[in-house]
């Protein structure tokens, strides 16, 4: 059984999208084993993004997911980390199919509802960043 991280990015929770998003997300068949809103500051984000951290769009994405608290979650279920990448299609939700969340739901390239972990790794990097133990459940059913 595997774990992923989520964060409902600001552009999601203005528009009010959480419970659809979550919706697919429990029609798949995961499971909830972690959930809390949080600011996230600068220095959180600049960890969480340091993949991208040089690049010249990074001030702006920063800006964007620190302009309102987010919901972050931890969700479980097998092969979740990719079955949840194929839920919420490319990065640019442009590109993005509908009936992906960011084809449904997206605006562009940088505002695109949902991040999720790209690998098991760094799933699990990313859920001790945003989450201690004690906030991660073992659930059955
Ligand atoms: N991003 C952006 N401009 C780009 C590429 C990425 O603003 O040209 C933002 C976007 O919000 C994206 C995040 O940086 O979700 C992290 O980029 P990554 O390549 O990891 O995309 P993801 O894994 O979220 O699809
Ligand atoms: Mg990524």
């Amino acid at each position: 059984m595997e774990r992923t991280l989520i964060i409902f990015k600001p552009d999601c929770l203005n528009q009010r999208h959480v419970g659809n998003v979550i919706d697919r997300f429990e029609q798949a068949g995961f499971t909830i084993v972690g959930c809390k809103m949080t600011r996230l500051a600068p220095a959180l984000l600049r960890a969480h993004y340091a993949h991208v951290a040089d690049k010249p769009f990074y001030p702006a994405l920063e800006a964007f997911m620190a302009s309102r608290p987010v919901i972050v979650m931890a969700l479980e279920g097998e092969n979740v980390v990719q079955r949840v990448r194929d839920l919420l299609g490319p990065t640019d939700s442009r590109k993005a199919a509908k009936g992906t969340i960011r084809g449904d739901f997206g605006t562009d390239v940088t505002i695109n509802v949902v991040h999720a972990s790209d690998s098991d790794a760094n799933a699990r990097i990313e859920l001790a960043r945003f989450f201690a133990p004690y906030e991660l459940y073992e659930v059955n059913g």
